[in-house]
């Protein structure tokens, strides 16, 4: 007699947001999740490591609020005194956004807006 394969019926789940997969995927993704997580990875890819990190803190930090259709954001200042306007694609009020400097508050919409 021959021993049977266990199978589960269990269906195969998405690495990130633990949603069954309808179709099979080779890397364990939802297609959405799979989007989600190539546009971060591209975010991280353009921009200065310590910008990202910068950026992580302030998302961890609750300090980047949607204002717009997830296209401004309020992002709080890093001593919390100031608030700035950001938008995803680039602006932002802050002194180096105003000298057209890519800063990190934009780094942090950016990462929201994809999330
Ligand atoms: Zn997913
Ligand atoms: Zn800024």
């Amino acid at each position: 007699m021959r021993a049977t394969k266990v199978t589960t019926t269990e269906p195969t789940r998405c690495l990130r947001c633990r949603r069954p997969l309808r179709v099979p995927s080779q890397d364990g993704y939802g297609p959405r999740c799979r989007a989600k997580l190539r546009r971060a990875a591209r975010t991280e890819a353009t921009h200065p490591q310590w910008q990202v990190t910068k950026a992580a803190e302030l998302l961890e930090l609750g300090a980047v609020v949607p204002l717009r259709q997830n296209r401004i954001f309020l992002v709080v200042s890093d001593d919390g005194s100031e608030v700035y306007r950001t938008a995803a694609t680039g602006q932002c009020n802050c002194p180096a956004g105003l000298r057209s400097v890519r800063c990190y508050h934009a780094v942090a919409a950016e990462l929201v807006a994809a999330a």
